[in-house]
């Protein structure tokens, strides 16, 4: 047992029932568990382990991203995909992810985790849909444990090739029945459905363009059968997509998920950019969650996704920075921001979405999108994901709000980040991986991606 007090944080910021904010503020921690919130003079006055704040420092529930693909960090600013839409944008970059191993998806991994971490993520999914060269999840699934995240791995999968009508090459597409036994065997072999769980599984055929129906319902009905494994997969990303649905199922994307049986709490869709109004009722409903992210629709000019809407009918909301290939960056703090512009001048209403809103779909929507009950906010019983950022630095010079700082301002990365009660990121620098090395590494991996070699 190791105890842990984090005292005189200016401000802590709960995300609880009453979204208390408590001014000189502590955390004290035990293991991996938060026992007590309060006031630094309400709290013990020493642990074994002591971080003093001191005074300038605001502290937050870890941040959770519900939708990425990090083997993309391997293919950012290609330059045939940086100025298409989705449909072309994926052509050009499927072959030289033909090219994607083993040690490609390791590397990509802790870059774009690292990354995370440092912009906040405490938990992250991950979407994985094509294995090329022997590629496997057991590749992201090791190195997420290695760099520490609390991680929600997704067993992605694509069986619907061009010959079959179906938007990736066929070379890179896998047999359904290969798919269906391999996703058991990573969820017998990995999910932990336990409370403050490091690691979950998740079953997620990649689209409606690229897996069939029979995928879709064989998949759900498999995750149906393991308590906590969810179902993620992307739907209405823009209007080819829908298009694509309406020619191909004649279904319009809310239909079509719930043809198939992918509504419910334990289904979260990535983008819903154009989501019908009675689809998103449904969603609501039902309780079916949605991914935002902002920054990838932007690139893509993908279109500006309902949230205000959502919201107002419940539902679950959280962000996702989505692949390095279509952000270009995996920074969650600027994605808030973007969460928060975007909403605004699509709906033309500055008051379409808050700071603390968004701080909110940050933390709390994403641990309700990823079906958590033990991360999102702090309190006693939660697990210890914290994350803390010092306001004296000069981009948050003059700021009256410090909260609303954090997402008006260019606050860009933690100075300390708590992960299961483990410090992961100490004055700014992660202590479980070597930054400059790892760049290097992903360089190299690259470079060597695009040349079309093996890696
Ligand atoms: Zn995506």
């Amino acid at each position: 047992m190791t105890t842990l007090l984090v005292k005189n944080i200016h401000t802590l910021v709960t995300m609880d029932a009453a979204r208390r904010e408590i001014r000189d503020g502590a955390l004290f921690i035990r293991d991996n568990v938060i026992e007590q919130v309060g006031t630094t003079s309400e709290l013990p006055q020493t642990a074994e382990e002591m971080l003093d704040l001191e005074g300038k420092y605001v502290v937050l529930p870890g941040f959770v991203n519900t939708h990425h693909h990090f083997f993309q960090t391997l293919t950012r600013t290609v330059p045939a995909a940086q100025n298409c839409d989705l449909f072309h944008w994926l052509k050009n970059l499927y072959p030289i992810w033909a090219n994607l191993t083993p040690e490609g998806v390791y590397i990509s991994t802790k870059m774009a985790v690292a990354e995370l971490i440092l912009s906040g993520c405490t938990t992250a999914s991950d979407h994985l849909y094509l294995y090329p060269n022997n590629c496997t999840l057991d590749d992201e699934i090791r190195a997420a444990q290695e760099i520490g995240i609390r991680f929600h791995a997704s067993r992605g999968s694509m069986s619907v090739g061009e010959s079959l009508g179906g938007l990736p090459p066929d070379s890179i597409v896998e047999k359904e029945t290969a798919i269906l036994q391999d996703s058991q065997r990573i969820i017998e072999q990995y999910h932990d459905n336990s409370r403050h769980s490091m690691l979950r599984i998740t079953l997620a055929p990649c689209s409606p363009f690229s897996v069939s129906q029979d995928l879709m319902r064989e998949s759900a009905a498999m995750a149906r059968n393991y308590p906590g494994v969810r179902l993620h997969t992307h739907l209405a990303e823009n209007e080819t997509d829908v298009k694509y649905s309406l020619e191909k199922f004649g279904l319009i994307p809310g239909d079509y998920a719930e043809s198939v049986g992918w509504l419910g709490e334990d289904v979260w869709h990535a983008h819903c950019v154009k989501l019908s109004d009675r689809a998103i009722a449904k969603f609501g409903k039902t309780g079916t969650g949605v991914a935002h992210c902002p920054c990838s629709n932007m690139r893509l000019a993908s279109g500006i996704a309902p949230i205000r809407k959502m919201l107002d009918r419940n539902v679950p909301v959280g962000l996702g920075v989505d692949g390095a290939a279509s952000n270009d960056g995996t920074n969650l703090l600027y994605e808030a921001k973007m969460a928060m512009l975007l909403a605004r001048v699509g709906s033309c209403e500055a008051s379409a979405m808050t700071a603390r809103d968004v701080l909110e779909l940050a933390t709390l929507g994403g641990a309700k999108v990823l079906g958590r009950d033990d991360i999102g906010y702090l309190a006693p019983g939660m697990s210890a994901d914290f994350i803390a950022i010092n306001s004296d630095r000069p981009q948050f010079a003059g700021a009256q709000d410090r909260i609303a700082a954090l997402v008006f301002c260019q606050a860009e990365r933690v100075d300390y980040s708590f992960i299961n009660g483990k410090k992961v990121v100490d004055r700014g620098q992660l202590t479980t991986v070597d930054l400059g090395q790892l760049v290097e590494k992903t360089n190299q991996m690259s470079q060597k991606m695009r040349s079309g070699s093996r890696m």
